[in-house]
């Protein structure tokens, strides 16, 4: 048997293939990758597995092309959210209104006013360009904004709290998705937490039992991402706020995502707005700018003029500033909400969540068919009612009607939970890859953020289910 040989580098590099790889992505990626597969190649070659066609330099270049265009592809990739939840953390959150792309485009392409008085000349404030709107739209006399809500609460509590007590109740004690505890919040914040009350009730007199010369805050917090039913009391905002300054402490309220307007006037379910909370006497508010809002990620802290500018001394401030980027983004959204008459249109988070159920259920009567086609006769597609819900903490409990496609195996017990991966995995394959869930023996697809159905039809065609 004569035995085969691996062609030189140089061989291949020869080889016309290589021409067209040597000009995307230059001699030294291609040199290094071909040095790679030639010695993963090595033993095979020695122990006769390959064959002269698989060792040829064309081959060889097509291979060494392949795996140069799969390093060049971006991590960071487009996805089809179809999990039934809106404001999804691992998928991005809010997605933004083409004003606020037209906005960060122009502040990354050209030098800007960021910390720069155009009026006097002088120096500016970055927390300027938002501040008049934000006012206006939460009836805030100061405003700072922060990366994001969890960076809010840690600067906050740290202004006004350190080396002193930090009182909240034993039910607003939470944790957030991504390791945020609000009691190791409060000990990095270098606040002493005092919780008081019991996990289902707590009252004025809990709190009030709890004030003494060492206490620097009273402290609430939106539950988020649970709800206590049953046998439950709250202090109201705004007798929490009256006890509060009766003693002289300032109440926080961190309010998670934090509406600007009522929803209710949408259909959806009520969430407290900032507005209200500062009516209500909270002295200080921080909520998230991707979540409710529909912006970018941010955390913004409103309240009192004196607390504000406090908080804005504090060193730490500087480490947890908003960039450029962030601050003509979120100067975009807010001012949507300038009319709320044209929000659901202008907003794509609000577009998608008051988008209606039978909108939804329309689209899955009409892409059914496609897909069971598609699929065969292993699988049952149905069209369906489902439930979403808003996701990132707010009304945990409420759920959005929404409209499925639901996918089925019809084969034995044994083989379902093996069928549902696969289907799964090869929908996350696709070159927009493609989010559901499984629940229930089934595969859902919900359709709520189905909207570049052009898209999304582009791409059945490379669907590859294993059985
Ligand atoms: C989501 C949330 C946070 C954290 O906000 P991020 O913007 O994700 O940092 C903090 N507090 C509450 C109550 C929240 O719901």
């Amino acid at each position: 048997m004569m035995s085969l040989r691996l062609p030189s580098i140089d061989g291949v590099l020869r080889h016309p293939a290589c021409v067209p790889l040597l000009e995307r992505h230059g001699r030294d990626s291609l040199l290094a990758g071909l040095r790679q597969l030639l010695d993963e190649l090595r033993p095979n070659v020695l122990n006769g597995q390959l064959s002269a066609v698989e060792i040829s330099p064309e081959v060889l270049a097509g291979r060494v092309g392949e795996r140069l265009a799969q390093q060049q592809r971006s991590r960071v990739r487009r996805v089809f959210n179809l999990t039934g939840t809106v404001l999804h953390t691992n998928l991005g959150r809010a997605l933004l209104p083409d004003e606020a792309i037209e906005a960060v485009h122009m502040a990354a392409r050209y030098p800007l006013n960021l910390e720069f008085d155009l009026a006097s000349g002088k120096r500016g404030d970055r927390d300027d360009l938002i501040e008049g709107l934000i006012r206006e739209l939460t009836g805030a006399e100061a405003v700072t904004v922060v990366n994001n809500n969890a960076a809010a609460v840690l600067l906050t509590l740290n202004s006004l709290g350190a080396r002193k007590e930090g009182i909240i109740s034993r039910g607003e004690l939470i944790e957030i998705g991504g390791a945020f505890r609000i009691p190791d919040i409060m000990a990095r914040a270098g606040v002493r937490l005092h919780e008081v009350g019991t996990t289902n009730r707590t009252h004025a007199r809990d709190y009030e039992a709890a004030i003494s010369p060492r206490s620097g805050l009273i402290m609430r917090v939106h539950a988020s991402n649970y709800s206590i039913e049953g046998f439950t009391a709250r202090v109201p905002t705004a007798e929490l706020a009256e006890l509060a300054h009766r003693h002289g402490l300032p109440l926080l309220e961190d309010l998670g995502s934090g509406s600007l307007l009522d929803l209710t006037r949408w259909g959806l379910p009520a969430e407290p707005t900032v507005r209200q909370a500062l009516l209500d006497g909270a002295d200080i508010v921080t909520f998230s700018g991707d979540k409710l809002l529909g912006g970018p990620q941010a955390g913004l802290i409103v309240g009192r003029k004196e607390l504000i500018a406090k908080i804005k001394k504090n060193p730490l401030k500087r480490a947890l500033r908003v960039d450029k980027l962030t601050l003509a983004a979120l100067e975009a959204v807010l001012g949507l909400y300038r009319d709320p008459d044209r929000l659901a249109e202008r907003l794509p988070s609000l577009r998608l969540l008051t988008r209606p159920q039978a909108d939804i259920y329309g689209q899955a009567l009409r892409l059914q068919p496609l897909m069971a086609e598609l699929l065969g006769e292993s699988w049952q597609v149905s069209a369906v009612e489902a439930l979403g819900m808003i996701g990132s903490g707010s009304q945990p409990v409420a759920r959005l009607p929404s409209a499925a496609l639901c996918f089925r195996p019809q084969v034995s017990k044994r083989l379902r939970g093996r069928y549902l991966l696969n289907l799964e995995a090869a929908l996350r394959a696709l070159p927009i890859p493609v989010l559901g869930r499984i629940d229930d023996d089934a595969l859902w697809l919900d359709l709520r953020q189905l909207d570049d159905e052009p898209a999304w039809l582009g791409q059945l065609p490379h669907l590859q289910v294993d059985p």
